[in-house]
């Protein structure tokens, strides 16, 4: 089978390896003219790590990592509100920096078969090829393919083929500042990770290994509201819980990354004929449950062990979409509501005044992690 996997990110690498696994001859098109990931860190929950474990991904990514031990959920001043341990799964919850992840992934991957530089401009059925797909390139030629795999994130153009329509991403309401500092407080180098909300504003930190902390900032403002600089940012937060102040002051201004909080209305179609969704083209998401990455090895597994099977490409590619998108537009529509509520001004105060118990705030989000975290794809 030849395979062109539209998008060098990590789900289109995670998916040129799983195709790789089962014996495709895979190409990777890259628009940019090199392979990097910008943006800090993220987390990978048990059922990112067990899908990283069966393409046998897991080895290097565990050595760039920090495990994650719990979640505790504060106030600006530090008061817990809620506290989530996430230990105890078959693998383990993990954050590191995604330069680490992609090198990882790219280790993987024969670099003959990256091709940087190609934006696909589109993909045609051959007329008369029984199947065969061609992916039209910015700066010329037409391979035609037995497999399209779009790995093309939020402005997938694969995603415009396979669903016949090209929607707007929305906008969640809030913006999202991101960066890295080098330094690793104690709470953080044990395995927490700590969130505080305030009013319609949210400031996390987690370790990401290599005795670093990844921060992520968010608040709520229209769309095209002036950007904040490290300083602003630093001045806004001022006054929170420590280590806050400490970790916006040791972070580089080169290593801020601001991101609106988007999404798109689900899809039920992820495939057509021999076209495929994977990662962000299929299931773009706020990152309120830290699920989009971890989705994106979930599909790249599940694709793969399903094309593996006896029968045709279109009959596997329909089972795909059958097994992933419920599970995917349940995980979008999760992290909207939960983007929604954290910002609201009136829940945000409301927990941080402890007006609910913690020991059932506790307990209930465990409940629901372990629900997203124990899917075990194409199990
Ligand atoms: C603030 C924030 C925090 C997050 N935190 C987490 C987290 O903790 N855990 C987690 O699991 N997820 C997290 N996510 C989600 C995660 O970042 C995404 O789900 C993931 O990066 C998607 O990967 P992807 O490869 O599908 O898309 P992308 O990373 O967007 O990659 C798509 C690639 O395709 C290329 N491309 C696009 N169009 C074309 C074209 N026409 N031709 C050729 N190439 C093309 C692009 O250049 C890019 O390299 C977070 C997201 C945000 C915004």
């Amino acid at each position: 089978m030849r395979a062109a996997v539209i998008g060098g990110g990590i789900a289109g690498f995670c998916a040129a390896i799983a195709l790789g696994r089962i014996g495709a001859d895979v190409e990777v098109y890259e628009r940019a003219s090199s392979i990097r990931e910008i943006g800090a860190g993220l987390s990978l929950w048990p059922n990112a790590t067990y899908a990283l474990r069966e393409l046998g991904l897991l080895g290097p990514c565990l050595r760039a990592a920090s495990r994650v031990r719990r979640i505790r959920l504060k106030d600006p001043g530090g008061r817990e509100w809620a506290c989530v341990e996430v230990t105890g799964g078959e693998t383990p919850a993990l954050c590191l920096g995604r330069p680490a992840l992609l090198s990882a992934l790219l280790s993987a991957v024969d670099p003959r078969r990256i091709h940087v530089g190609r934006r696909c401009e589109g993909v045609s059925l051959e007329p008369g090829g029984e199947g065969l797909l061609r992916a039209h390139f910015e700066s010329g030629g037409a391979p035609a393919f037995d497999l399209i795999v779009g790995a093309d994130g939020l402005g997938s153009v694969v995603r415009g083929f396979v669903t016949g329509r090209v929607e707007r991403p929305a906008y969640r309401g809030y913006m999202i500042w991101r960066g890295v500092a080098p330094l690793m407080p104690s709470p953080y180098a044990e395995g927490d990770i700590t969130e505080a909300w305030g009013q319609g504003e949210r400031f996390g930190i987690m370790p990401i290994g290599d005795g670093k902390v990844c921060w992520y900032a968010t608040r709520s403002q229209p769309e095209s509201a002036a950007p904040l600089s490290r300083a602003e940012i630093l001045d806004h937060f001022r006054g929170w819980h420590a280590p806050i102040a400490e970790v916006l002051a040791a972070t580089p201004d080169s290593a801020l990354v601001r991101t609106p909080a988007l999404d798109r209305p689900t899809t039920w179609r992820w495939a057509r004929g021999r076209a495929v969704l994977v990662g962000d083209a299929a299931h773009p998401m706020t990152p309120n449950l830290g699920q989009g990455t971890c989705l994106a090895v979930e599909d790249a597994l599940a694709l793969s062990l399903l094309l593996g099977r006896r029968g045709s490409i279109e009959a596997a590619l329909r089972r795909y979409e059958e097994q992933r998108r419920v599970r995917a537009a349940a995980i979008v529509l999760a992290a909207r509501w939960i983007g929604r509520f954290a910002q609201s001004e009136g829940w945000a105060a409301r927990l941080s005044r402890g007006s609910l118990p913690r020991a059932l705030l506790s307990g209930g989000i465990e409940r629901a992690f372990h629900a997203i975290h124990g899917c075990r794809a194409g199990a």
